[in-house]
């Protein structure tokens, strides 16, 4: 044990102090506290002495007493500061002390705990991306089945919006009338509240937002030789909004955001973040392709529209390579995919035809 050091450092509020409190030193002379100011001392006799201990780990001592104008304290901090006032402090407050270092070792090891404790849940958050990353399909589907078809219209809304500012929208003129008429010819039976958007861009693409909302391009609608096309490559689409195929593409892109959105039932751009990023990302595999075809035909069929345009569409863009085709990214087009188009078309084909008075040529020159 080192000689004890005669002084130590005190903080010292009361009703004549700066309330942010003032720097001072003390020591005890014959059990008085001497509290020395940069103007002139005083003593506090031992009996006046009260010691409490606080701060969140018990490491601040306090040491109070009254004075005729109201409650006065010395706060003491530092392991050292500690160590010399009690070793210099008087017998009256001896039981005080003891206390005190019983809380001293007591709270600091109550606050190790904690930290444990705090460092346990900041890691959770990791070891939940880690059980989402290995259990990802799984939970994006559990995801999925947990999505109404009004919240997964709420969200096809908020991608929207999102992603509107950065598209130029042709809301008037054949175009649009046409892919309206088209889609509500399509749609008629559906639960969902279908929307369809024609957006000026001379790439080749169209793709489904969960919901229903359902955008072409001109540069596709330019591709597209009749209605039949038009009509096919729209039936396909809607076959992946029915199909929930959009919803789950979305899902998993996202990943543990999509959960937690899902868990809060918080359909809100503050839980889901920016979706439109997530739109290069919306493609689909060949399990879902050849759905998409199968049930696109069964919609034309049920709409009373020729069928065969979907096929013809998808093997002209099939047998194109260009840096404007972008369909076949998102919607790859195998042979074996179109084999099992046409192998369906050639069963089975009897329906009503009921012809969409759609002038194409109209439409096309008008883009
Ligand atoms: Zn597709």
């Amino acid at each position: 044990m080192g000689i004890p050091i005669p002084e130590f450092k005190v903080l010292l509020y009361g009703p004549s102090f700066n309330p942010a409190g003032i720097k001072a030193r003390a020591r005890f002379e014959n059990g008085s506290l001497a509290i020395s100011l940069r103007k002139g001392s005083f003593l506090v006799p031992p009996h006046l002495l009260t010691l409490r201990t606080g701060g969140y780990d018990g490491r601040q001592w306090l040491v109070t007493w009254q004075s005729h104008d109201g409650a006065y304290s010395a706060m003491l901090q530092g392991e050292e500061e500690l160590e010399a006032f009690a070793q210099l402090a008087p017998a009256e407050i001896g039981q005080q002390l003891q206390q005190a270092r019983k809380n001293h070792t007591r709270v600091g090891r109550r606050f190790k705990l904690g930290l444990a404790l705090l460092a346990l849940v900041l890691l959770l958050p990791l070891l939940a991306l880690g059980l989402f990353r290995a259990n990802a399909d799984r939970l994006g589907d559990w995801a999925v089945s947990q999505i109404s078809l009004e919240q997964e219209q709420r969200l096809g809304d908020l991608v929207f919006a999102q992603m509107r500012p950065s598209l130029k929208l042709v809301e008037q003129g054949p175009a649009s009338a046409a892919v309206t008429a088209i889609g509500k010819r399509l749609t008629d039976e559906s639960l969902y509240r279908y929307q369809f958007h024609v957006v000026v861009d001379p790439r080749i693409d169209v793709y489904a937002l969960p919901g229903g909302h359902i955008v072409v391009t001109t540069g596709l609608l330019q591709a597209a030789n009749n209605v039949g096309e038009a009509a096919g490559v729209l039936a396909h689409e809607i076959s992946h909004v029915e199909q929930r195929h959009a919803l789950r593409s979305m899902v998993h892109s996202i990943g543990p955001r999509a959960l937690l959105g899902v868990l809060l039932g918080n359909y809100s751009g503050g839980v889901w973040g920016n979706l439109a990023e997530h739109l290069d990302s919306l493609n689909y595999g060949r399990e879902q392709e050849s759905e998409a075809d199968l049930e696109g035909l069964k919609i034309l069929r049920r709409a009373g529209v020729p069928v065969n345009g979907m096929e013809t569409f998808f093997a002209k863009m099939a047998a194109r390579e260009d840096a404007l085709l972008h369909l076949l990214a998102r919607h790859p087009a195998g042979k074996e995919r179109l084999a099992t188009l046409r192998a369906t078309m050639a069963v089975n084909s009897t329906y009503d035809l009921r012809p969409l008075s759609i002038d194409w040529e109209v439409v096309r020159t008008d883009l």
